[in-house]
């Protein structure tokens, strides 16, 4: 059966660091003054947190500058458009009261588009007139539960569009307690076959937390439901949650448990950088993982500073069947919080994915992208072509809030500027898209519905 995990000398204790204490990072000595003031202009506003881990095992601190790592975690200056960047260091040099800095951050938050693609209004079920708030269910087959104890990450992602929820101004926080509610909606919806478990990252709870969540579902034998999955990013960042913490192999049994009930697992686990597929601990914890019958699913986004360049994502794909690990998804960058500085353009995702795709043998290209989580569905880029000597973006939906619009090519009018399938006109002179007037519809059908 599974092999303990040894390590030398002590097992590594989580240790986070955040905007408060991460002047104690002996590391952060090589910062220059304004750099370390960047991070507590940018760390105000939006989501900072980092982990010994992620310090002493994936940044390489000779060249922090420009590593990826460094970037995908700490603050950096570009991250706030300019006004929003002098506004909040004009404060914090003032010394103003920390009531009026959080007012200011909340106001900037306001303005970076906290909820993109109608998450709260239009994705939230009901069961016997209940609003389950820590759930959304967009596409008919996977419903999305958010454990109100896993709303955090062991680190934070500077691009991260969960941001609201860490941050503090998130009233209508997706999560909620009540798996049971969960089970009932589950009994009224026999066409959902997926759980997907999501956060913040539902691996930052103790076993016995996640425990709580996931037996009474395997209790409730639902007989539609085929697929749990679980989207982490805890192997990226502290993989030991697999290994030496101290309920390690405590979850790796329920993950067995779950798969000898006969339910698939899927771990959707995110990374961004072949660096972080690259620590003895990281491979470990695959293994493990593995061990149990449980598939790891990886995906991340496409981001300026960190991974743009179509090198590094056959690597990653590569490396990643290599440990075992199936690749899944592709995303574009949302629309939302540091968009301006991780965002490309979907013209250049594209060139990007297509030239990654070529590098790589048939097994690394399950995956698929580049996809935008956008209102209407996951739409994928799949490409500039001409149509009757005209340049076009062809696209089509992964998964639409309509079974319906999914694998029909569409086209948008060329724009090698645009970051977002929302900035795209219909090509050809059409006045919309063809799925807009149904989305329409079925929006006010919804609202029709949770008013009534
Ligand atoms: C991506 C996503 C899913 C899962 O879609 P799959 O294509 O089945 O992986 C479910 N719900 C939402 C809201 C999503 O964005
Ligand atoms: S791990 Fe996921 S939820 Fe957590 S900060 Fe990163 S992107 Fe956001």
């Amino acid at each position: 059966m599974r092999q303990a995990f040894k390590i030398e000398g002590t097992p590594p204790k989580y240790r986070a660091f955040t905007l408060q204490t991460f002047q104690k990072i002996p590391q952060i000595a090589r910062l220059s003054k304004e750099e370390k003031f960047a991070i507590k202009v940018v760390g105000n506003v939006l989501p900072f947190r980092v982990n010994n881990y992620v310090i002493e095992e994936l940044i390489d601190w000779d060249n922090y500058q420009d590593d990826p790592i460094f970037t995908l975690t700490f603050p950096q200056k570009g991250m706030l458009i300019p006004t929003h960047f002098n506004q909040m260091a004009t404060l914090l040099k003032q010394g103003a009261s920390s009531q009026v800095i959080h007012k200011t951050a909340n106001a900037i938050r306001m303005q970076l588009n906290p909820h993109p693609a109608g998450q709260i209004e239009h994705n939230v079920p009901q069961v016997d007139g209940i609003k389950l708030t820590g759930v959304q269910h967009k596409y008919r087959e996977t419903v999305l539960f958010f454990p109100s104890q896993g709303q955090t990450c062991h680190a934070y992602c500077s691009f991260c569009f969960r941001w609201p929820q860490f941050v503090g101004i998130d009233e209508l926080k997706f999560a909620m307690k009540e798996t049971q509610l969960l089970i009932k909606y589950l009994r009224q919806h026999p066409e959902v076959t997926d759980i997907l478990f999501t956060g913040g990252d539902p691996m930052i709870m103790r076993t016995k937390a996640f425990a709580s969540y996931i037996e009474p579902i395997l209790q409730a034998n639902l007989p539609n439901i085929k697929t749990i999955r679980i989207g982490t990013k805890s192997l990226s960042y502290w993989p030991y949650r697999f290994l030496t913490d101290s309920d390690a192999d405590a979850m790796l049994d329920l993950f067995k448990r779950i798969v000898d009930s006969g339910i698939h697992l899927a771990i959707m686990a995110h990374f961004n950088h072949p660096r972080e597929l690259q620590t003895h601990a990281l491979e470990a914890a695959v293994e493990r993982i593995r061990s149990t019958g449980a598939q790891i699913r990886t995906q991340s986004p496409i981001l300026a500073h960190i991974n743009d360049d179509a090198k590094t994502w056959a690597t990653m794909w590569q490396q990643q069947v290599n440990l075992g690990m199936i690749p899944y998804y592709m995303f574009i960058v949302r629309d939302t919080g540091a968009q301006h500085f991780f965002g490309i353009p979907l013209v250049r995702a594209w060139e990007i994915f297509r030239d990654a795709y070529k590098q790589v043998s048939g097994i690394c290209r399950t995956v698929r992208g580049p996809s935008a989580s956008a209102k209407p569905g996951k739409i994928q880029i799949l490409g500039v072509t001409q149509v009757a000597g005209k340049k076009v973006i062809a696209m089509r939906f992964i998964q639409g809030r309509n079974p319906n619009w999914v694998h029909r090519p569409f086209f948008g009018e060329y724009d090698d500027k645009a970051i977002w399938p929302t900035e795209l006109s219909p090509a050809f002179g059409e006045k919309q898209f063809f799925f807009e007037q149904d989305e329409k519809q079925m929006l006010v059908d919804k609202q029709t519905a949770t008013t009534a």
